[in-house]
């Protein structure tokens, strides 16, 4: 059995104390104790990442492109080289099972590597001028430092996106990642340092997320930020970004329809949506939640879907073969019991789960229910956990009204074999990112993407890029 690491500070490429000695405890959510500590910056480690992230700046938006895509590659195969080490850490930490950790280790490594091809690809353009004496250029700038905020659910992932798009264009980063699972991204970042990154390019720190999030989107260098987490300090994010005239990427939470058509493939529709449900516990923000069946087969697909879901294997992620872990701390114990209460109160019926697993450890058993009405708290509040909510529809202008209803717009899903009602959810279900068929596929390529109250800007695809580059146009008339 491996160790678990106690995790540092990363300030100007060394892996440090915090300056007080502050530590935070971090909890084995499968056990409840306490497996390591984690360092607890002040301000003087906040000053000391920004003078750092300033540094490293001047150095990294002055080295080409090709040099940056070289050394974001060999971050790639050091990452990959240390996956088991950091799995284990991952699933200690954060709960979810050793083959989702080893994935999520393995997608960020791609994301890296597509990352570090694009950063060889970021052209500015010729505008033909309306006279032949002049000449006019667009050019693209890293934006500066950036400070990122990312969350406990995909402690990896949510980090690598970030700084892989930031390194890429030439900017610095200094990531708050999250308290609660320090140590996996603390591996991605040291892969960097491993690889030679100039001091202060990359930094690292925990403590208090207030306090950290407005010293760093106040702070007159930092100039972008990004934020991963609940729509509720999104918002208070972006509106300090604003106050700062700060850009921002804001990647919040959904609350994901799915529609399946009474001509839906059901086999395929619960297969897919069974894995994307009780994946990482549902704890992802990308999660069908608002399941609306066609009623002729919403019985056959709720029955699919709680046998599919009383089969999964729960249990302490570090043991192989376990298919869904327990779910990342307390506070989403508690929303399951409540969520699962409320739409009981309301009429919805119990088809698989409902109950929390023993009393040791977060777990909560993979639930079903069904006949869920709108006004039920689940179909209102993102349930961020192992709760699929059934609601059948008959006509599906209904189903796209319902779709539709919440502020939310981060990812849909739709289930049909014909390809009319395809377009028609094309068209109609105002998400930033819609998987017709299939569960989510969220490839470095493609756009990452929500609207409304999911947020904006993309962390996917070339948008991402957009995000950390300023846009500049020179023009010029010849004087001689
Ligand atoms: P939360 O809103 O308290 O925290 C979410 C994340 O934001 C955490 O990592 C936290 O450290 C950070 N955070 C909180 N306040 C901050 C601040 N002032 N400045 C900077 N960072 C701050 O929520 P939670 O209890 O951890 O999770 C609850 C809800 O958050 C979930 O139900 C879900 O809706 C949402 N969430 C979304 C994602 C996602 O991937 N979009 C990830 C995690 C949580």
């Amino acid at each position: 059995m491996t160790t678990y690491p106690d995790t540092k500070l990363l300030i100007a490429g060394k892996f440090v104390d915090a300056a007080q000695g502050r530590q935070i405890d971090v909890v084995n959510p499968a056990s409840g104790v306490v497996i390591g500590r984690v360092a607890h910056a002040g301000l003087e480690d906040l000053e000391a990442a920004v003078a750092a992230a300033q540094r490293g700046f001047s150095v990294w938006s002055r080295t080409p492109a090709v040099d940056r895509s070289r050394l974001m590659r060999k971050a790639a195969e050091l990452f990959r080289r240390d996956m088991e080490s950091t799995a284990q850490a991952l699933t200690a930490e954060q709960g979810k099972p050793l083959a989702e950790a080893r994935g999520e280790i393995e997608r960020s490594a791609d994301i890296i590597e597509w990352f570090a091809d694009e950063a060889q690809r970021v052209y500015g353009r010729i505008v033909p001028s309306r006279s032949t004496s002049s000449m006019q250029m667009v050019v693209k700038d890293p934006v500066g430092p950036v400070a990122a905020f990312t969350p406990w659910n995909f402690p990896i992932n949510q980090v690598v996106r970030k700084v892989s798009a930031a390194l890429a264009t030439g900017c610095s980063i200094i990531v708050k990642a999250p308290e609660e699972t320090p140590a996996a991204p603390a591996a991605l970042l040291k892969a960097f340092v491993e690889a030679g990154l100039p001091d202060g390019v990359v930094g690292l720190v925990y403590g208090v997320p207030s306090e950290i999030s407005e010293f760093l989107i106040a702070h007159p260098a930092i100039r972008k930020i990004s934020f991963t987490g609940s729509t509720a300090v999104g918002k208070h994010l972006a509106s300090l970004a604003g106050k700062h005239m700060k850009r921002a990427t804001m990647e919040l939470g959904g609350h994901a329809p799915v529609i399946v058509a009474a001509d839906a493939d059901i086999d395929l529709a619960v297969s897919a949506l069974a894995a994307a449900k009780f994946r990482n516990a549902g704890q992802v923000c990308v999660a069908p939640t608002r399941f609306l069946v066609h009623r002729d087969i919403a019985a056959e697909f709720a029955a699919a879907l709680a046998r599919t879901a009383s089969g999964l294997n729960v249990g302490n992620g570090a043991t192989e073969g376990v298919q869904m872990g327990p779910l990342a701390n307390p506070r989403r114990l508690s929303a399951m019991q409540e969520l699962t209460e409320n739409a009981h109160a309301q009429g919805a019926k119990l088809l698989a789960g409902g109950e929390r697993i023993g009393s040791t450890g977060n777990y909560w058993m993979p639930t079903v229910i069904t006949d869920v009405p709108s006004t039920a708290r689940i179909f209102n509040d993102e349930p961020f956990g192992p709760v699929a909510a059934i609601q059948p529809y008959t006509d599906l202008e209904d189903a796209i009204t319902e779709a539709n209803r919440l502020p939310y717009g981060l990812a849909g899903y739709g289930f049909t074999r014909s390809l009319k009602t395809a377009h028609v959810l094309a068209q109609r279900v105002a998400v930033g990112m819609l998987w017709l068929n299939q569960g989510a596929a969220a490839h470095p390529e493609l756009p990452f993407v929500g609207i409304g109250d999911s947020g904006y800007g993309s962390e996917g695809g070339p948008e991402a890029l957009e995000a950390y580059l300023n846009t500049r146009l020179i023009s010029s008339v010849n004087a001689w």
